[in-house]
């Protein structure tokens, strides 16, 4: 039932079907063709410029730090949140794992927490709780009563595009000074109640990787309103390389991150259709809604109450918790040359996470085992084509 469903939405394209395809179909060819005539294909270049000014203008927000992936975004966002090594931050289980590994580069140790259904990020009453019940004041630090080390920051994470419940947890890590870095990686174009997402938090990272909905090949940027932060961030992704007409000289251990040009120039081609994109998106997931309402045994994901989602990747929830069953559907579908996908290892489950310190992690283990990700490409809906 649900594979024929599926290949009902799928049944006038060509196969194999992925997971999600990158359109090229706006001035790619001639932006990137103008990259090459200039010369300037590196970490200088006025497209580079122009991306993060477009890209700030888009999101609403003041600065924005282009980067060469969406992990190295999240690292410099750590650092400059304050993250030190030893410290603990408090990262959702069902994430990709650039979001753990994002804290170990900082040499601090990923804190996993659980996810809510809702909204498949991280659950805000739950985390509250654990909180109260975990964390000790002392000297002016929360401290981790079990381990001795300090909690030094939250990272939300906006899973498959959804927004997670951002002012209760805003709230949450106000009770205790933390500063929230959003993990926006993947819901550029999401909103939450009427703002949108990477813009909800002191500092947010996004990525521009091939299955993203916006790509620059590969490339992340960092978000922020705060005027010193991004002055900081450029810095600290320029190899921290003082501004001098020809001498060559640093004042710190910086990070060669800067986003190339070349990858900036398909990022502003890209950036022109990203409404279009989000617009096909969001009618392939209707689509998907209408499909799976009478599909018995599963649900289509949607959006949280409070939210317009960029439903980057669709997701299926089967009712039970039964690993075989989602095996079946995923092979079944892989048969048919139609990539679907099963919810990523949990973080905690990893041999290098294992021994870290975590709360009860039940949702998620049980979201892990009825997760199913479906083709999401915005090219597989006709919204807006003539028929
Ligand atoms: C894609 C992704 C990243 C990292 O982005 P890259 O550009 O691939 O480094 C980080 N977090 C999440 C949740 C992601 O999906």
């Amino acid at each position: 039932m649900i594979v024929d469903a599926i290949k009902s939405v799928l049944r006038d394209v060509e196969h194999p079907v992925s997971l999600h395809e990158p359109s090229f179909i706006g001035r790619e060819w001639q932006l990137l063709k103008d990259c090459l005539d200039s010369g300037y294909v590196s970490s200088v270049g006025e497209y580079v410029d122009r991306f993060e000014q477009q890209l700030a203008q888009y999101l609403g927000v003041e600065h924005v730090v282009a980067v060469v992936n969406g992990t190295a975004a999240l690292h410099v966002s750590l650092l400059l949140a304050g993250v030190k090594p030893g410290d603990e931050v408090i990262v959702p289980t069902l994430t990709f794992v650039a979001t753990a590994n994002a804290v170990s580069y900082c040499g601090a140790i990923p804190h996993f927490a659980d996810s809510e259904q809702s909204t498949l990020g991280l659950d805000p009453a739950k985390l509250r709780q654990y909180l109260a019940g975990i964390l000790q004041l002392d000297d002016g630090q929360w401290l981790n009563r079990n381990t001795g080390r300090r909690v030094a920051a939250i990272v939300p994470m906006h899973a498959f595009g959804h927004p997670v419940d951002m002012d209760a947890l805003n709230e949450i890590a106000g009770l205790y000074g933390l500063p929230v870095v959003e993990d926006a990686a993947e819901s550029l174009g999401s909103c939450y109640k009427d703002r949108m997402t990477g813009t909800l938090s002191s500092l947010a990272a996004i990525s521009f990787n091939g299955n993203k909905i916006l790509t620059t090949g590969g490339g992340g940027a960092i978000v922020t309103n705060d005027k010193v932060l991004a002055k900081r961030a450029k810095h600290l992704t320029t190899t921290a390389k003082m501004p001098h007409r020809w001498q060559i000289s640093h004042d710190e251990v910086g990070f060669n991150y800067r986003m190339p040009n070349i990858n900036a120039a398909l990022g502003c081609a890209q950036l022109e259709q990203l409404a279009g994109f989000i617009e096909r998106k969001r009618s392939l997931a209707e689509t998907y809604k209408k499909t799976f309402s009478d599909v018995v045994g599963v649900d289509f994901f949607q959006e949280p109450e409070f939210a317009c989602s960029n439903y980057w990747l669709n997701v299926l929830l089967l009712d039970e918790a039964k690993p075989e069953i989602c095996n079946e559907v995923l092979e079944a579908l892989n048969n048919e040359s139609i990539m679907a996908r099963p919810s990523w290892t949990l973080m905690h489950k990893l041999p290098m996470y294992q021994g870290c310190p975590r709360m009860d992690l039940s949702v998620a283990e049980n979201l892990e085992q009825r997760l199913i990700c479906i083709p999401s490409s915005p090219f597989l809906s006709q919204a807006g084509d003539h028929a």
